[in-house]
């Protein structure tokens, strides 16, 4: 799955939102999340984010690693 860490708070730009062929990616208070079960690993988020706010699971930078885990647990949370 893919994931959105840090540079998207306050930011949400959305542009994703619009790439994402299965709907996956949610606005929820300052960021945007994508459901970790929902996501195809198409990629064609990641490119369009303006900020880099976007990574797949594996490559998700060390200084935003509990970000995976937000984005699993901004869904169970609902
Ligand atoms: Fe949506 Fe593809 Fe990005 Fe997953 S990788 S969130 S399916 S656009």
């Amino acid at each position: 799955t893919y994931v959105i860490a840090e540079p998207c708070v306050d930011v949400l730009d959305k542009g994703c939102i619009e790439e994402c062929p299965v709907d996956c990616i949610y606005e929820g208070g300052r960021m945007l999340y994508i459901h970790p079960d929902e996501c195809v690993d198409c990629g064609a988020c990641e490119p369009v984010c303006p900020v880099e706010a976007i990574y797949y699971e594996d490559d998700v930078p060390e200084e935003w690693a509990a970000y995976t885990q937000a984005n699993v647990d901004f869904f169970e949370d609902l």
